[in-house]
């Protein structure tokens, strides 16, 4: 939640010059630097400069510039970093794995046997029948269009 800057938060702290960081990118609403623990040299994360602790608190607009940031950036860091390819990562929540709670975008560059992982599909789940798929993707859809956005969680039966 929450929007400006918060208390104790090391991205703000950076964004307002008191945190040490690596800046390689900066305009009205972004700003982006190395990852103090890169997975591979080359490793930087995209911030706004407003504090949101996470994904789903971000403005849609804002979210998209920090996307095309990343996206402005991806080549030159693939490029610079000898990279053969890029993961963008977001963790949103802290069942996600989000450590830092101030909304960003890794991006992160790849390199063969660098050992980073992003296991998809999940080795531990299985492959649900089709009614399932469709049964989900149509609450998914009322609810994109439900004007009170009424969401009943996943799981639960619907009175
Ligand atoms: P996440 O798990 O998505 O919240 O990732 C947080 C990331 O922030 C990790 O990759 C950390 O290495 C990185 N990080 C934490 N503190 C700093 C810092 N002071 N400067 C740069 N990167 C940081
Ligand atoms: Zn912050």
């Amino acid at each position: 939640m929450g929007v400006g800057t918060a208390r104790h938060c090391i991205f703000c702290e950076i964004v307002h010059g008191a945190g040490e960081a690596s800046i390689c990118y900066e305009d009205a609403d972004a700003i982006a630097f190395m990852d103090i623990q890169p997975v591979n040299a080359g490793h930087v994360l995209v911030v706004p400069k407003a504090h949101f602790d996470s994904m789903d608190d971000v403005p849609e607009e804002l979210a998209l510039h920090l996307f095309g940031v990343a996206l402005r950036l991806s080549p030159i860091v693939r490029r610079l970093a000898g990279a053969s390819a890029v993961n963008v990562v977001v963790s949103s929540g802290r069942e996600a794995g989000q450590d830092v709670f101030h909304h960003h975008v890794h991006l992160i560059p790849r390199v063969a046997g660098d050992g980073f992982e992003v296991p998809l599909p999940h080795a531990g789940s299985s492959m649900p029948d089709r009614t399932t798929l469709d049964a989900m993707a149509a609450r998914i859809m009322c609810a994109m269009h439900d004007p009170v956005r009424r969401v009943v969680p996943l799981g639960v039966a619907v009175a």
